[in-house]
């Protein structure tokens, strides 16, 4: 049986990107995923928006959780741009965030500037001419602003292959028959068996993470299913366009179409279907339509996704923050609150690794010797 330090279920960004980390401060790990594809989910069925905290620094309600997202985001946003500068789409040119209620500007404009959102305010007229289809009468404030497409396959392609190099071992397209303690059980899609054994076994599995729990170890994780739709359609202009008020369109391009979707779409769903709820498409239609006068909506293609998050309390609001957990001792739930997020999740995780499986060959710091000596107290 093969032995790791870490195992990962589950080949989205969380479990690519924690990886190619892990791999890099010398840690072994095999990361097991059950599609014959890796990132076949939400990773790549998303709005590929790599956000610079623009939207979600308005879009929260509560201020101080707006701020910390934004500025994970941001975070989030500089590492992937440094990592695979190749994987952005249409670097020269800066989207559009387009303002309906004229009341929040002030408000807006200082959440901005506290989690240090980049924009700059644009005239009417110069707005006309970078996006001439477009119908601003409605629109009362308009920033240039620095969130980016991004191709999310070419980034993982290229994450895939730095955790290769880094001495990850792929287990694709191996489904996990049986938990035994530390020791998975997988059957590939030809029928292989093979069981594989981490001192960690780390849940990146997204959408898949509830069920493994309950199965394998009999235990309910509170996580919730929230389902959005997207609607793909012939590029509709030259700047990405959205809107920061509820109920509006936002849209990103990607190469000759634009992926568009609809601001406080999500809906709390039973199960993880990607089956598309009609009333909720066309909401998106009416809000590209109030952009884009013109458009056809006939030629365009409605698709449902889902993203997952850790209820913490009855009630709480859909959370948009990065959640590690530990539910069963040495089984790791690590959930980004976005993809954008996901170099923030994985550097806490590599740390939370780091403290579980120790490197004796690094000197403790004080502070560590001192923590250790807390424990035995
Ligand atoms: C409509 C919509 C649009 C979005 N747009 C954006 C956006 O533009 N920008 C952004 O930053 N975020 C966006 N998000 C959020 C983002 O897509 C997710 O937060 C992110 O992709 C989650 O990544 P993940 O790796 O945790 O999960 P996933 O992408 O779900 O990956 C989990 C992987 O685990 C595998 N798996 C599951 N179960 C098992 C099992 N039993 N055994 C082995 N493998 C298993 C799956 O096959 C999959 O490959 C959007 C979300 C939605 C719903």
């Amino acid at each position: 049986m093969n032995s790791y330090d870490v195992v990962l279920i589950g080949g989205g960004i969380a479990g690519l990107m924690s990886a190619y980390k892990l791999c890099n401060i010398g840690l072994s790990v095999a990361l097991v995923e059950n599609k014959p594809v890796f990132a076949a989910g939400p990773s790549t069925r998303n709005e590929g928006w790599l956000h610079k905290g623009t939207y979600h620094a308005t879009s929260i309600k509560n201020r101080q959780e707006a701020v910390q997202v934004a500025k994970r985001c941001i975070y989030g946003h500089e590492y992937i741009r440094e990592f695979a500068p190749e994987a952005l789409e249409d670097i020269d040119k800066r989207p559009l965030a387009l303002l309906k209620d004229e009341s929040r500007v002030d408000e807006v404009i200082s959440r901005w500037n506290e989690a240090g959102v980049s924009f700059t305010p644009l005239t009417l007229s110069k707005a006309r001419s970078l996006v001439p289809e477009a119908d601003f009468t409605e629109t009362k404030a308009i920033f240039a602003v620095d969130d980016v497409s991004l191709n999310t396959r070419l980034l993982y392609r290229k994450l895939i292959n730095a955790a290769q190099k880094a001495g990850c071992v792929f287990y694709l397209g191996h489904e996990i028959t049986a938990i035994e303690g530390q020791t998975l059980h997988l059957v590939s899609l030809s029928g292989d068996k093979a069981a594989i054994a981490g001192q960690r076994i780390v849940y990146s599995s997204g959408t898949g993470a509830r069920d493994l729990f309950t199965r394998h170890h009999d235990h309910d994780i509170p996580i919730r299913y929230w389902k959005s739709h997207l609607i793909i359609t012939p590029r509709l202009c030259a700047e990405g366009v959205f809107y920061l008020d509820p109920h509006q369109a936002a849209m990103m391009h990607h190469g000759d179409h634009s992926i568009v979707g609809f601001n406080e779409d999500a809906l709390l769903s039973p199960c993880a279907d990607y089956e598309v709820i009609h009333e909720r498409a066309e909401n998106i239609k009416r809000g590209i339509a109030s952009i884009f006068p013109g458009w056809d909506s006939r030629n365009s293609v409605n698709i449902a996704c889902v993203k997952v998050d850790l209820q913490t309390s009855l009630n709480c609001n859909r959370s948009l923050n990065v959640a590690i957990a530990e539910p069963v001792p040495g089984h790791i739930l690590a959930l980004p609150g976005k993809m954008t997020e996901a170099p923030f999740l994985t550097d806490k995780l590599v740390a939370y690794l780091h403290d579980a499986i120790d490197n004796a060959s690094v000197a403790m710091r004080p502070c560590d010797e001192f923590r250790v000596l807390e424990k035995i107290a």
